[in-house]
């Protein structure tokens, strides 16, 4: 490790399985992330045509890295973009590590965008910085509103060129329902379909506690499959709940013994309401469910 505690940013040469077996692209290289590094006519720049993964490290430890990587792997095939080549990301995710400061809790990105318009070659970049203080959000809790996605709960298989459950670069539909929840008083959201079952958050998979078992919506309803909630999941099946993927309504979230937004860096927030109504918060689970998250090895 070396002493620098700004973001670290590793421009991959050869990001795509097809363009490293033609040896094509410049060797990987660090480079100052505040200066100019992307090409104006990138694909992802322009378009927003690409995709992305955010890895939360803590202590060093990349925490659920196949994962990570098997969903980059997934949103490239449902964005039709060559596959990308994990070996070399994933040995770029601990070049940048090497090239960090060791701080208590950071977090890596992965880049993936079509590349240059015309030119063929993917472009992939890789950066890390220190994470944000999440401490509130983990113990007092989130205030949550419900909105409306506008796509019925079968998007996924009616209209797949939608892309919902990939992790596009296109969130700007998220940041500005994150924007709505601010105007509302509110730190985060929660989509609901427009047939009323839950969904997700614009960065979070929600989880809720129901009748003793931790129970989350149905990927195939057009989610992001949650790194973070499979973690989850296994950790509170080792603390001996059973766990479960269903059609979940509003109903269902207000009778919950208790409910969290998960995602990589905030890790497991609890929500304390939901459109102004106080929503049970359980702090035991949430700190097991934290220190669980927080201890994972790979
Ligand atoms: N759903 C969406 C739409 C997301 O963008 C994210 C993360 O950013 C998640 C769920 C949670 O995924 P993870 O737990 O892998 O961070």
């Amino acid at each position: 490790m070396t002493t620098r505690t700004s973001p670290v940013l590793l421009v991959l040469g050869s990001p795509s399985q097809a363009e490293t077996e033609r040896h094509r692209g410049p060797a990987d290289r660090f480079a100052d992330p505040l200066s100019p590094v992307a090409n104006a006519l990138d694909l992802g720049i322009t378009r927003g045509d690409g995709i992305f993964e955010t890895i939360t490290v803590v202590g060093g430890i990349p925490q659920a890295l196949d994962a990570h990587l098997a969903r980059l792997e997934r949103s490239a095939s449902m964005l039709d973009l060559p596959a990308p080549h994990l070996a070399a990301w994933r040995a770029g995710v601990f070049a940048a590590i090497d090239q960090h400061t060791e701080v208590p809790e950071a977090f890596v990105k992965l880049l993936y965008t079509r590349g240059v318009e015309g030119s063929g070659l993917p472009t992939g970049w890789v950066w890390m910085q220190p994470s944000g203080d999440f401490s509130r959000e983990r113990t007092d809790g989130i205030d949550v509103v419900l909105l409306d996605r506008g796509y019925p709960s079968t998007v996924a298989q009616t209209s797949p060129w939608l892309l919902q459950g990939a992790k596009t670069l296109s969130y700007a539909v998220n940041r500005a329902a994150l924007r709505e929840a601010h105007r509302r008083g509110a730190d985060d959201v929660l989509f609901v379909s427009s047939d009323g079952l839950l969904l997700e958050g614009p960065t979070s998979t929600v989880i809720l506690k129901l009748d003793g078992r931790l129970v989350t919506p149905r990927p195939d309803f057009g989610l992001l499959p949650g790194t973070t909630q499979e973690s989850v999941f296994e950790i509170a099946a080792h603390n001996g709940y059973s766990t479960g993927y269903e059609a979940l309504t509003p109903a269902d979230l207000r009778r919950a013994d208790a409910a969290w937004l998960v995602s990589s860096v905030r890790n497991a927030a609890p929500i304390r309401s939901v459109d102004g109504a106080p929503q049970t918060v359980d702090a035991h689970l949430t700190e097991s469910l934290n220190t669980g998250l927080a201890s994972r090895t790979t």
